[in-house]
Formats: structure tokens, C-alpha cells, sequence
């Protein structure tokens, strides 16, 4: 088995002292079960080398285990993530250019597929950007996009088409250009082409083109059937 830590040489320290000391790891020089010569986690004696070779040994249940940690602790990571990156201002971005320039391929896939998968999601964020370059009020969610889907029982709030998984758009009642909000109440779903032929048009203005609309439409149909 590789040994990852086989290089460190100590000082001793007992686990008494190092606790004493405030120190996550202490040394006997012992070696492990596995052989392995190693500092030992105070907490619970694990070595160290046996915890960083455990999850390429164990890749599934690696993966199941870091999940499962995620999301008990949730609130905790965010949290310690957030105050890392105060802290760290520089050198977290540094990391993170050099990160995505070295993954850039993979994560660009990884985003669409997560855009394809969280379109509410999308289009809230969207939205508030475009508002908040507006300096327009108002804020929803991807949450405020699913309830508003459900309340219209799925169907477009023009034509009562039925609207397929992601095929809606959001749309402002008051357009952000005509100085409408972008909060939640100005807000309804639409099926692409309504929500195409309304544009930036107001409520009223959109009511009449559909009128003559409709007028033309019946104005032929009697001609045609005379
Ligand atoms: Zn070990
Ligand atoms: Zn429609």
C-alpha cells in the first residue's frame, strides 16, 4: 500500500500532550495496523495516512459519506465557506481563476446541464440581474417562478396553452422598461409565443392588438364563409 506520510518524523508527542496543547494531531512514531507511520488524530486515534488512502480504496462509499455530510451540515459549510472567503479574499479568487482555467471544459458542461435541470433557477437570477441594471424593485425566486407555474395549473396565462416542463417564459405584466417591478406580483408564465408577441408592450396596449386581432380573424371567417 502507498505510504503518504511515511517522511514524517516526528517530535513525539503523546496525545495527552498534544491535547494539552490544543493540537489536532500527536506523534508516537508506532506504526498503524496498515503499517503506516503516521500522526494520529487526537479526536479518535485514526492515523492519518489510513484516512487519506481511505477514500481511493473506498470510492463509493466515500462519495455516499460526503453526501451524507453535506447535507447534515449544510448550514455549517456555508458558513464556514462564507467567512474562509472574507479572510481570504485574494487568494480564494487567485484559486479560483486558476481552478476554472484548468477545468474550464468540464465545468462549463457540468453548468449547462445544471441550467437545463434548474430553469426557475435561471430565470429568477436572470431576471434580478436585469432589474437591478435597471435599478428596478423587487426580487423573486426560483421558489415565487415554481408557486406562480402551479397556480395557473400549468398553463399559459394568454392562451391557456398547457406549458411543457421548460418550455415557459417568465413574463413582467409591466415590462421592467415601462417601469414595472420585478417583484413576484408582476409576474405571470407564458408560453414562448405570447410572451413573444406581447415584448414590452403594457397590459392595455397588448389587449387591443389582440382585439383587432381577433376582429380581423372573424371579419375573414364571415367572408370567406358568405
Ligand atoms: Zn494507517
Ligand atoms: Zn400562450
Amino acid at each position: 500500500m502507498q505510504d503518504l506520510n511515511s517522511q514524517y518524523q516526528g517530535p513525539i508527542i503523546t496525545r495527552k500532550q498534544a491535547k494539552e496543547l490544543g493540537l489536532k494531531y500527536y506523534f508516537t512514531g508506532k506504526p498503524c495496523n496498515r503499517g503506516h507511520t503516521s500522526q494520529r488524530l487526537c479526536t479518535n486515534r485514526s492515523c492519518l495516512d489510513c484516512s487519506r488512502l481511505w477514500p481511493k480504496s473506498n470510492p463509493e462509499k466515500w462519495d455516499a459519506s460526503q453526501k451524507k455530510y453535506k447535507k447534515t451540515n449544510a448550514e455549517k459549510i456555508k458558513k464556514y465557506r462564507k467567512s474562509h472567503y472574507e479572510k481570504n479574499k485574494e487568494h480564494c479568487s487567485a484559486w479560483g481563476r486558476k481552478y476554472y482555467e484548468k477545468h474550464r471544459l468540464q465545468i462549463n458542461i457540468k453548468h449547462k446541464e445544471w441550467k437545463k435541470k434548474n430553469k426557475a433557477s435561471v430565470k429568477a437570477c436572470t431576471h434580478n440581474r436585469r432589474a437591478t441594471k435597471r435599478n428596478a424593485g423587487g426580487k423573486h425566486t426560483k421558489t415565487d417562478i415554481e408557486n406562480l407555474i402551479s397556480l395557473q395549473n400549468h398553463k399559459c396565462n394568454n392562451c391557456s396553452c398547457c406549458l411543457h416542463k421548460s418550455n415557459y417564459h417568465v413574463d413582467h405584466i409591466i415590462p421592467l422598461s415601462r417601469g414595472g417591478s420585478n417583484g413576484k406580483e408582476n409576474l405571470q408564465i407564458l408560453c414562448p409565443h405570447c410572451n413573444l408577441c406581447k415584448g414590452d408592450k403594457l397590459p392595455t396596449e397588448w389587449e387591443r392588438i389582440r382585439y383587432s386581432v381577433s376582429l380581423t380573424a372573424q371579419f375573414n371567417f364571415t367572408r370567406l364563409s358568405q
